[in-house]
C-alpha cells in the first residue's frame, strides 16, 4: 500500500513506508478542594508547605481517608469517556524513594482501577474521524516539588502538591501519527473541561502526558519496541517530539540496529528527545494493596446518579449544532472545542429573534468576526468587548434585513470600540439599509445616465453588472440593499 491509501500519515523512506504507533498516559489533576486522602487544600500558588496535612507529610501513624469528591470526579470522567465503571477498585502502594514523596510510596491503583475500557472519538482534517480506545483510568496521588534555586548548597521541598488527586488516563496504542496524538490530547482536555473534572491547565502542569512511541513497517501487525517520552505539557511539543522520535527509531532500524525500551525526555530548544533511563534501570515498584485503605466500593445507583448529572459533551453539542442550525462540521468543531466558546455561541443563539433562520449566520459571526478579532488582539473570550447579547442583536439586524453584512462590520467595530446597543446605534448613526426602491432607483438612474459607454458594454457582457452594483453601493454609503440593487440594475439594463 502507498502512503496516500493509509487513513493516517506514514513516514516515507527509501526502504518503504513506516507507520508510527502511539499510546498515551495522561495525568490530569482532579478538580477538588482538598487532596485525595487528606483535608489539605489543593489551591495553587500558596506559600511553600502551607497546604500540607500530617497525612501528606507522612507522619507515622497517620491514616489516609478517601475523598468522596475525587471519586465522583473520576466516575464522571469515566462516564464522559464512555467507559466501564468498576464498582470495586483497589488502592495499591507503588514503592519507590523520591525526596519529594515523604511516604516512600505513591498510593495508586494497579490491577483494579476505578475505570476500565472506554473510547474517545477524534475529528481530523478533511472530515476524517477516528476512535481511540481507552485502556483504563485510575486515581493516584501527585508528588511534591523540589526547589533547587533557593540555596546554593541544598535543595528544598514544597509539599503543597503532595497528595493532590490525579487521574491517570491510559490510552490503547491506537494513535497513528502526530496529528492524531495532538487531536487526542486536545479532545481529552476538552472533555475534562466540559465535565469540570480537571481544569486542563497545561502550563501549570495540571494536565501532562507521557507519550509512548514505536514504529513498524506499514502493513506489519506486530508492534515495535516503544520508548516513552515523559512529562509533556504542550500539545505542540507532543507533536514535535513524536515526529523526532519516530524518525530516530526508523533510522536505527534501517541501519540494522534495534530499539532499546527506554524513558526519554523532550528538549524543546533542540526539538530532540534524549535518553533519561533504560529499561534495565526501571524500578520494580513492588505493588501491594495499601493496608490502610479498604477496597473502594460503591453502588450502581451512585454511578447512575452521576450519569444523570452529565453535562452535554462536545460530540453531542457538535452534532446538535450541525443538525439544528446547519453548521458545517468544521465550524461546529471550532465552536465546541472550548467550553467557553460553545457557551458564548449558545448565549448568542438564545438572544436571537429567529434561531432557525439565523443560527448559522450567528456561527459565522462568532467564529470569523468575534474570534478572529479576539485572537488578533489576544483578548480572552470572557473579556470580549462585544457581549453575546450585542452580537445577537447585530445578527438579528442582518437577518431581518435592516442592515447589510457590510454595514454590520462597521457596526461591530463601533460596538467593539465604544459599546452600546446595536439597534439604537443603527438608528442614531443612520446605518439602516435602504430597501426603499424609490430611493435606490434614483441612484441607479443617475449612474446609468452618467455612464453610457459602460451601459453598452454591459449589454454585451452581463457580468459587468457587478461594476454598476459597486457604484450604487458606493454612492449609497453601503446602505442600499444589494439584492434590490442587483434586480433593479438588471431590469434597467435589460440583461
Ligand atoms: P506500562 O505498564 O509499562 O506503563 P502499558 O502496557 O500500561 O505499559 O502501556 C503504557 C502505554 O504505552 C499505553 O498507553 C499503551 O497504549 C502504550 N503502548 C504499549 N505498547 C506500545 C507500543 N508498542 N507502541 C506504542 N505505545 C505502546
Ligand atoms: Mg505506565
Amino acid at each position: 500500500m502507498t502512503a496516500s491509501a493509509a487513513p493516517h500519515r506514514l513516514i516515507k523512506r527509501a526502504t518503504g513506508d513506516w507507520e508510527v504507533v502511539i499510546g498515551m498516559e495522561i495525568h490530569a489533576q482532579v478538580t477538588s478542594n482538598s487532596k485525595l486522602f487528606s483535608g489539605a487544600s489543593t489551591a495553587f500558588g500558596g506559600e511553600p508547605n502551607s497546604h500540607v496535612s500530617l497525612v501528606d507529610a507522612a507522619m507515622p501513624g497517620m491514616l489516609p481517608v478517601i475523598n468522596e469528591e475525587c471519586v465522583r470526579q473520576a466516575v464522571l470522567t469515566g462516564l464522559g469517556l464512555n467507559a466501564k465503571i468498576n464498582l470495586r477498585s483497589v488502592f495499591d502502594r507503588k514503592n519507590y524513594f523520591y525526596p519529594d514523596s515523604p511516604q516512600g510510596y505513591q498510593i495508586s491503583q494497579y490491577k483494579s482501577p476505578i475505570v476500565g475500557e472506554g473510547e474517545v472519538s477524534l475529528e481530523l482534517d478533511g472530515g476524517r474521524s477516528v476512535t481511540i480506545g481507552i485502556e483504563r483510568l485510575h486515581l493516584e496521588q501527585d508528588a511534591g516539588k523540589l526547589l533547587h534555586d533557593q540555596s546554593p548548597t541544598m535543595s528544598y521541598v514544597d509539599l503543597n502538591r503532595c497528595g493532590v488527586a490525579l487521574m491517570e488516563i491510559v490510552s490503547k496504542p491506537d494513535i497513528r501519527d502526530a496529528e492524531q496524538a495532538k487531536a487526542y490530547v486536545t479532545k481529552l482536555r476538552s472533555i475534562l473541561r466540559y465535565l469540570g473534572t480537571c481544569d486542563g491547565d497545561m502550563e501549570k502542569g495540571n494536565l501532562r502526558a507521557d507519550v509512548n512511541v514505536s514504529v513498524r513497517r506499514y502493513g506489519e501487525t506486530a508492534f515495535g519496541t516503544r520508548c516513552e517520552i515523559k512529562n509533556m505539557n504542550s500539545v505542540n511539543f507532543i507533536g514535535q517530539a513524536i515526529e523526532y522520535e519516530a524518525r530516530r527509531q526508523i533510522e536505527i532500524i534501517e541501519d540494522g540496529g534495534t530499539i532499546d525500551q527506554e524513558t526519554r525526555l523532550f528538549d524543546p530548544n533542540k526539538g530532540e528527545t534524549r535518553s533519561m533511563r533504560s529499561k534495565e534501570e526501571a524500578h520494580d515498584y513492588r505493588y501491594f494493596p495499601d493496608p490502610d485503605l479498604l477496597p473502594l466500593e460503591f453502588s450502581q445507583a451512585f454511578v447512575d446518579g452521576l450519569k444523570a448529572q452529565l453535562p452535554e459533551l462536545p460530540d453531542q453539542k457538535r452534532s446538535r449544532f450541525i443538525t439544528g442550525f446547519g453548521l458545517s462540521p468544521y465550524d461546529a468543531s471550532v465552536l465546541v472545542a472550548e467550553r467557553e466558546s460553545a457557551e458564548f455561541y449558545e448565549t448568542v443563539l438564545s438572544g436571537l429573534a429567529d434561531k432557525a433562520r439565523d443560527g448559522k449566520l450567528a456561527a459565522n459571526w462568532v467564529i470569523n468576526e468575534l474570534f478572529g478579532r479576539l485572537n488578533k488582539e489576544s483578548v480572552a473570550i470572557a473579556a470580549s468587548p462585544v457581549s453575546a447579547q450585542q452580537l445577537a442583536a447585530i445578527v438579528d439586524l442582518i437577518g431581518e434585513g435592516t442592515i447589510s453584512g457590510k454595514i454590520a462590520k462597521d457596526l461591530f467595530e463601533i460596538v467593539w470600540q465604544e459599546g452600546g446597543d446595536p439597534r439604537a446605534l443603527v438608528e442614531t448613526r443612520g446605518m439602516k439599509q435602504v430597501t426603499d426602491l424609490g430611493a435606490i432607483e434614483k441612484v441607479v438612474d443617475d449612474i446609468i445616465a452618467a455612464n453610457p459607454d459602460k451601459v453598452e458594454q454591459a449589454k454585451a457582457k452581463p457580468q459587468l453588472v457587478g461594476w454598476f452594483v459597486g457604484q450604487v453601493m458606493k454612492s449609497s454609503g453601503g446602505k442600499a440593499n444589494p439584492q434590490a440593487v442587483n434586480d433593479l440594475l438588471k431590469s434597467k439594463l435589460g440583461i
